[in-house]
This record gives C-alpha cells, sequence and structure tokens, in this order.
C-alpha cells in the first residue's frame, strides 16, 4: 500500500485540508510554494499511465477539487499551478497519482 493510500485511510497522520466522496486533499509535507497541496482520488490508480481510460471523470474530480479549493482561498485570480508527475523522468515518488496544486507565488516556467 502506498503512503497516500494510508493518508486517505487515516492511518498516517496528514494536514486535510480538502475532502469530499471521491477526492482527497492534504498540505505537501515539503511544501514548494506558500500554497502546495496535493489532490489525490481515494480510488488507488498509479498514475496517469495507469489509468483506465474509462477514469476520465476519475481526473476529472481531482482538477474540479483542486480548482474550487484554490477558489476558497482566494487564489484563482492570481493563479496557480497543477501538476501531475509521472515514473521516474517525471519526479514521481508516491505511486498513487497525486495533483500537486501550487500557488501564493509568482511561479516560474520552465520549471527546469
Ligand atoms: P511526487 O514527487 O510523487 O510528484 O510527489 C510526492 C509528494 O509527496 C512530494 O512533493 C513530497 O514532498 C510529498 N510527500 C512525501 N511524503 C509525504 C508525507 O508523508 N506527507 C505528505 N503530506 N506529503 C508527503
Amino acid at each position: 500500500m502506498t503512503l497516500f493510500a494510508k493518508i486517505i485511510r487515516r492511518e498516517i497522520p496528514a494536514d486535510i485540508v480538502y475532502e469530499d466522496d471521491q477526492v482527497l486533499g492534504f498540505r505537501d509535507i515539503s511544501p514548494q510554494a506558500p500554497v502546495h497541496v496535493l489532490f489525490v482520488p481515494k480510488q488507488a490508480v498509479a498514475n496517469t499511465d495507469g489509468l483506465a481510460d474509462d477514469q476520465a471523470e476519475l481526473v476529472g474530480r481531482v482538477v474540479l477539487a483542486a480548482r474550487n479549493y484554490a477558489r476558497q482561498i482566494g487564489i484563482a485570480q492570481s493563479g496557480y499551478r497543477m501538476v501531475l508527475n509521472t515514473n521516474g523522468d517525471g519526479g514521481q515518488t508516491v505511486y498513487h497519482l497525486h495533483l500537486h496544486l501550487l500557488g501564493g507565488r509568482q511561479l516560474h516556467w520552465p520549471p527546469g
């Protein structure tokens, strides 16, 4: 079981800031911006490469959860970034799909 599956099951503590029936959002333990929240589907899937073709709704729910949270905390107008890292070159370290919501400061591009 992955670390994030254990957070979803409340077996490991996390600073949870968002929850609905399909998605959990919690603060990244090593924040890279003033706002750095991870949004995960409660249904386990490793990453975008592991998504089945009929799981589009699952990703949509994660994106909308992050969108709604960004509005709620007041960074929708100033802006933010959503990131989905996949496998080694993508920088993925936890193999439970997660969307990074980053904001609260100017983010640079390209990310490097
Ligand atoms: P990835 O590199 O897989 O895209 O992102 C994994 C993220 O999980 C990293 O940004 C890392 O800081 C975060 N992370 C790792 N361990 C923990 C933990 O125990 N709790 C929380 N909240 N975040 C974690």
